[in-house]
């Protein structure tokens, strides 16, 4: 959507340490090889129990690139490459390992393990958990009565329901402290939000919502994690 600049909040891409061995184990049940391929690879069944289609990370004309679903491995007899679902998650989409396992637990709509050896992992999980909250937040008050000239600028610009479901648009009231007052309740420090630029710092010492009367884009990263907002009035 031209005609506004995103706003990103960063929030460290720290290192993540060891995952439990248990973690990792149903992680890759839970995202089956065959599923995650297909969303990159179209499968078709070649012979016994492995699909075949074209590898993904060499340029061919003939499938040879394979996927077993019963060992839930891949492997390209032509590039050579193969592994489990994490590998080819961190291969396909470039990330590293912790990365790779983060996206697929959010696949999978799973919560990561507490990284008790990194002490700002939990921090981040924490304004991200706030994030979503925001998010949530914002896309509830499209339905309230407040929401209505959001929604009558949305149908202006013949924007469906289904995509303002699908980018999870919302809308930030016009008031200084409805944002800040459902975060706190919601168990969120002023702190927090302000690291994560939700609120502001007044003069008189308190916190405002940095996001009044517009519609909020949420800026979502490639683990689906919501990241930040951009804002537009
Ligand atoms: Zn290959």
């Amino acid at each position: 959507m031209p005609g506004f600049q995103p706003k990103f909040i960063a929030i460290g891409g720290g290192r993540i340490m060891a995952f439990p061995e248990r973690f990792l184990d149903e992680l890759t049940e839970r995202n089956d090889i065959v599923d995650v391929v297909s969303q990159y690879v179209r499968l078709t069944k070649k012979s016994g129990a492995n699909l075949f289609g074209l590898c993904p990370f060499h340029s061919e004309k003939t499938p040879s690139f394979s996927v077993a679903p019963d060992k839930q491995i891949y492997h390209c007899f032509g590039c050579g490459k193969g592994g489990s679902v994490i590998s080819f998650i961190m291969e396909i989409e470039n990330l590293s390992f912790p990365e790779a396992v983060a996206f697929l637990a959010n696949r999978a709509g799973m919560q990561l393990p507490e990284q008790s050896d990194d002490p700002g992992a939990k921090k981040r999980q924490r304004l991200l958990a706030l994030n979503r909250d925001a998010a949530r937040f914002f896309h509830a008050q499209l339905k309230t009565p407040a929401g209505q000239i959001a929604r009558d600028y949305l149908a202006r610009r013949q924007l469906t329901a289904q995509t303002v479901t699908r980018f999870g648009l919302g809308f930030a009231p016009d008031s200084w402290e409805s944002l800040a007052n459902a975060m706190r309740r919601k168990g969120y420090s002023d702190q927090e939000m302000f690291e994560a630029g939700l609120v502001k710092h007044g003069k008189s010492g308190g916190v405002y919502d940095a996001f009044r009367n517009r519609l909020m884009f949420p800026v979502i990263d490639v683990r689906g994690s919501v990241i930040g907002f951009s804002g537009r009035i």
